[in-house]
């Protein structure tokens, strides 16, 4: 199982409270959201922001990769009350199915983490980054300014499999990303 976030990991929900909240850029590298009103991405204006939020390049076809030998699991603080959009956003955008679970922070992904039998947290959010991996889960992260000094983050979608061998995902590369060539089960020479 792969446990995945959503906003500012596959959604760049940030570009669009940019463009809302004009003037909070410099606290973005301070924090994963860029800084909103409380309470209001279970507003209509929360949710609009979140359906109309763009994926990152580049980002379903590598999750789409992974998913054909580990299924995905997407855990987002999103509300409750996003839940829906959000199967909807990923499907529209060609990610791979996969169960939503909202109103999941840090704590809470990592023990529902725990409870899937995960093998890979992908996430922006350091402290969701730190909870997986006391917990034993590797992690890497999509690369943002409040993030950039992490080891295991990834800069480009496509990027992501360089990383995955310094998180200990060796095995999952291998299973995801076979050899060309390579054919299980024929001898040298058959
Ligand atoms: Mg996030």
């Amino acid at each position: 199982m792969i446990v995945c976030d959503v906003d500012n990991t596959l959604a760049d929900v940030n570009a669009v409270l940019r463009e809302r909240f004009p003037g909070n850029a410099e606290r973005e590298s301070v924090c994963h959201w860029a800084p909103v009103p409380e309470g209001y991405f279970a507003t209509p204006g929360g949710l609009d922001a979140m359906a109309i939020a763009l994926p990152y390049p580049g980002a379903a076809e590598m999750l789409s990769t992974l998913a054909r030998v580990e299924p995905v699991y997407y855990l987002t603080a999103r509300p409750t009350c996003a839940a829906m959009l959000t199967t909807q956003w990923l499907s529209r955008h060609h990610f791979p199915d996969g169960a939503v679970l909202a109103d999941c922070g840090p704590v809470r992904k990592a023990a529902a983490a725990v409870e899937l039998g995960a093998c890979l947290g992908l996430d922006d959010d350091p402290q969701a980054a730190w909870r997986y991996r006391v917990a034993g889960i590797p992690c890497c992260l999509y690369s943002q300014p409040y993030n950039a000094r992490d080891f295991c983050a990834f800069t480009r979608w496509r990027d992501l499999r360089g990383v995955l061998d310094a998180a200990g995902c060796g095995d999952l590369v291998a299973r995801a990303f076979p050899r060309r060539g390579w054919v299980v089960g024929a001898a040298p020479g058959a």
